[in-house]
């Protein structure tokens, strides 16, 4: 018998649980939000919550997270995640 194991992770925004594959995880590392690097904390977010112009629930979130009070650096990082992230879904 074959167990189909799910790996359902959380996104720290809407606290919606989605499948692993279905979410973006990211870690902030040296001052930098960025892709998970396979190193280090790491946290969710959904694809809906990052494609959500001026998501205050979001940025607060991660701001909390990721123990910063740096809202313009995070807005950046998040920014170029998210283009980053459609350019490769796209593909
Ligand atoms: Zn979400």
């Amino acid at each position: 018998m074959v167990s189909m194991k799910i790996c359902v992770r959380m996104c720290i925004c809407c606290k919606n649980r989605f499948e692993q594959k279905n979410l973006l995880r990211l870690q902030y590392l040296n001052k930098k939000l960025q892709k998970y690097t396979n190193y280090g904390r790491s946290f969710y977010i959904c694809h809906e919550c990052l494609n959500q112009q001026n998501n205050k629930k979001l940025l607060n979130s991660i701001l909390n997270i990721c123990k910063t009070k740096d809202k313009e650096k995070i807005l950046l990082d998040l920014k170029e995640i998210s283009l980053d992230s459609t350019k490769s879904t796209s593909m």
